[in-house]
């Protein structure tokens, strides 16, 4: 995996200089959202860590091996290189120098992503990885555990939650119109799924860090999520200055 990423370094005010912030929480709370319009509003890096997974998983399924085998998925990861890009119209993400941005979101994909990322040293790779990219500061990362795990001393950290039947309702209704339609009820069971897993892990399990702000969407509109995200990144700069 390289780090290889494009800066918007003319974004950048002296104050966001080195400015790390997390954003972490369930599938479907609006974290891509959030993250997107942090990174434009304060001119930062995005960087989306399940894309990053999802690709290793899309790597697993290309040459099957079983999401279920940690030695042989530590020992694949070893021969995978991937590269998150960011563009004016989202992150793109290369595998092994394809670019597989548009196989990233089928519903067995989402489902391996989830089920690679239970083991530590899948994990532990991962990790490294995302360290290495956010090490200059300047960004603002989505996933999980990067509050707890990956930048445990970032400057913001925001966990973003929604009730399960919002979160289940807003991803289906992203996929409404779409040829990836399908019935909400299976949207909500798989989103269950993914939830019960990220949460009961093992290793780094879902959970908001002790100091991540807690933003709760389920009775907020999408552009009061943004106001409160937009608040809290200008508070901790205010108190960075
Ligand atoms: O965020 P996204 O839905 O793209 O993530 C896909 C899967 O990757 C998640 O369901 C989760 O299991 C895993 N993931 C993770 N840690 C992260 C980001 C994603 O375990 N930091």
């Amino acid at each position: 995996m390289t780090t290889e990423t494009t800066r918007k370094s003319d974004l950048h005010s002296p104050s966001t200089r080195g400015l790390v912030v997390t954003i972490d929480g369930p599938a479907g709370a609006g974290k891509s959202t959030v993250a997107r319009h942090l990174a434009a509003r304060f001119g930062l890096l995005n960087l989306e860590t399940g894309a990053m997974y999802r690709a290793f998983a899309l790597k697993a399924q290309r040459v099957a091996t079983a999401f279920d085998n940690e030695d042989a998925l530590a020992l694949l990861s070893g021969s995978t290189i991937i590269t998150l890009m960011q563009q004016p119209d989202g992150n793109r993400v290369l595998l092994d120098g394809e670019d597989v941005t548009a196989l990233l979101r089928t519903p067995e994909i989402t489902d391996a992503a989830s089920r690679v990322s239970v083991h530590p040293r899948v994990r532990a790779w991962m990790v490294a990885r995302q360290q290495e990219l956010g090490a200059h500061g300047g960004v603002v990362m989505e996933g999980r555990d990067i509050g707890t795990v990956v930048f445990p001393h970032a400057d913001v950290k925001i966990f973003l939650d929604a009730s399960p039947e919002v979160r289940g309702q807003r991803r289906f209704e992203q996929t409404g119109n779409t040829p990836a339609a399908r019935p909400s009820d299976e949207v909500a069971k798989e989103l269950r799924a993914r939830d019960e897993r990220d949460r009961n892990r093992a290793v780094s399990p879902l959970r908001p860090a002790a100091d991540a702000i807690i933003l709760d969407s389920t009775y907020l509109t999408l552009e009061e999520v943004l106001l409160h995200a937009e608040e809290i990144v200008r508070t901790a700069l205010t108190q960075r200055s």
